[in-house]
């Protein structure tokens, strides 16, 4: 059963979603070499509670942080460490906020200092996925349309994509049905309807999307050790197409 979500409900995800922009832009400004992750996660948990919201990973199947953090070949899940960042890093934030019931979900990769410029292809190819599905994030296209809108990204800038993990529908539950899947076939699959609230994640990796779980038990990282690179908005669909819940205050990207 996919919820149909009313005018003031998708307002309530949009005031969620402005806390988890605003706090990715903050994090965003922090991350410079020399930060520890620890320092970042605690910044944004203080964010998130000022703004009367709670952190909604922490404690979500027992996660123990505010924010995901995955450096380099981590890809999602990864723990805020006392590690320092160091120029060169890719750092991939995920960032959830619950407001009045309702959630909000995004993540950014972030590069930290100097980065190269395979690096560099990664991260705007994965933006550039995350932008493509979006475009199709829209009624009557399908949840098929999304995932090959990702993959056709990821595979024409020769980068592996992840499917083990998906994006998914959102609301007073972070993880809500359907499945939003980062690879399809166009025209297959559920025709989107207006009132659906998305949360749209493609993963990309420099070598092959063959995925590890560290010793850590959350933290999940690439397989050949390749870097990769993640990109999450939540966006509800209207009758006129997308508005997008998880940009800053003042409606950018963060
Ligand atoms: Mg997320
Ligand atoms: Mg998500």
């Amino acid at each position: 059963m996919i919820p149909i979500k009313s005018t003031d409900e998708i307002a309530k995800m949009r005031a969620a979603g402005a806390i988890v922009g605003d706090t990715l832009r903050m994090i965003r400004q922090m991350a410079v070499p020399g930060v520890r992750l620890r320092t970042i996660n605690k910044a944004a948990e203080k964010a998130i509670r000022k703004r009367g919201a709670t952190p909604t990973f922490k404690g979500y199947h027992g996660f123990p942080a505010a924010l995901c953090m995955s450096v380099n070949e981590q890809v999602v899940h990864g723990l805020p460490s006392w590690r320092k960042l160091k120029s060169g890093d890719l750092l991939s934030v995920d960032c959830g906020a619950t407001l009045d019931g309702f959630i909000g979900d995004a993540a950014i990769t972030i590069a930290v200092g100097e980065i190269d410029d395979a690096a560099d292809r990664l991260l705007r190819a994965t933006r550039q996925a995350l932008l493509a599905g979006l475009a199709v994030t829209q009624p009557g296209h399908t949840l098929g349309d999304i995932g090959a809108a990702i993959t056709g990204v990821g595979e024409a800038a020769g980068l592996g994509v992840v499917t083990q993990y998906c994006g998914h529908g959102i609301g007073r539950q972070m993880h809500q049905d359907p499945q939003v899947p980062n690879h399809g076939d166009p025209s297959t699959g559920p025709v989107l309807l207006a009132g659906w609230c998305l949360a749209l994640e493609p993963m990309l990796t420099e070598g092959a999307a063959n995925l590890r779980t560290l010793s850590d038990g959350w933290t999940v990282a690439t397989a050949d050790g390749g870097r990769a690179a993640h990109f999450e908005m939540s966006v509800a669909l209207n009758d006129s197409g997308g508005q997008l819940l998880t940009l800053t205050s003042d409606g950018k990207w963060p």
